[in-house]
């Protein structure tokens, strides 16, 4: 553990993980659960009913709602033990979770949905002490830290390539879940909302993520940029 002091303020330096991410840490057979169990989470929500006094009316449309289904109710379940014990699921299994998603007509939103949940559950992988501290400390020692602490968890669990870039960053994803499936560009919509919340959570930006480069495009990678918003410079 380092300790370092700035502006009164110490900051325990705990290491969430025992050494930096490397891309050879990335293990093509295996996805961490807390993928799949965002994206059905997301339908799930989305299939939920809005309760506008029509609940028996829609009482029949509802049962064919698959986010809905008993199916759906204990993948969830089984994913949710799985991200627990900080799991992974078999890589096919992952992509045909990721596939179902991409059939529907709402799919990006339930991408968006699923890649910030994900991402709120991959960004307390890390030390809670590590991110009270971050949280607690000034503005520009806490984006520098969060988007270091960001980098790792979004090596770790989306096989991307996180680094700075001026006060931000920008990010590098070769091998994802939307190439893999098929559907990149519309999935990646997922992968974007994920670093933008990963970043948000960790660092305090709030901004966007500009998908400046994607593979649906013929682009070798897909990359994207951190850009700023008023009042984050
Ligand atoms: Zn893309």
């Amino acid at each position: 553990m380092d300790v370092a002091f700035s502006d009164g303020v110490a900051f325990a330096m705990f290491r969430p993980f025992s050494r930096p991410w490397r891309l050879e840490d990335v293990s093509p057979d295996a996805v961490n659960a807390i993928i799949p169990l965002s994206l059905l989470e997301a339908m799930r929500n989305l299939d939920t009913p809005i309760d506008d006094g029509l609940a028996e009316l829609a009482g029949e449309m509802v049962a064919k709602r698959l986010g809905l289904s008993t199916t759906v109710a204990s993948q969830i379940e089984r994913y949710r033990q799985q991200a627990e014990r900080s799991g992974t699921i078999p890589l096919d299994e992952a992509v045909s979770v990721f596939r179902l998603v991409s059939r529907r007509q709402d799919a990006a939103l339930v991408f968006a949905d699923a890649g910030r949940r994900a991402a709120r559950y991959a960004a307390r992988l890390g030390s809670g002490l590590y991110r009270g501290l971050v949280r607690a400390s000034p503005r520009p020692i806490r984006r520098r830290l969060g988007i270091r602490a960001a980098a790792r968890v979004a090596g770790r669990v989306f096989w991307a390539e996180m680094r700075p870039n001026g006060a931000l960053a920008e990010v590098t994803v070769r091998e994802n879940l939307a190439s893999l499936t098929g559907v990149a560009g519309l999935g990646c919509g997922f992968y974007g909302a994920a670093f933008a919340e990963l970043m948000r959570v960790l660092s305090g930006f709030e901004g966007a993520m500009l998908h400046e480069r994607c593979r649906a495009q013929g682009d070798p990678a897909c990359a994207w940029r951190a850009t700023t918003v008023e009042g984050y410079e």
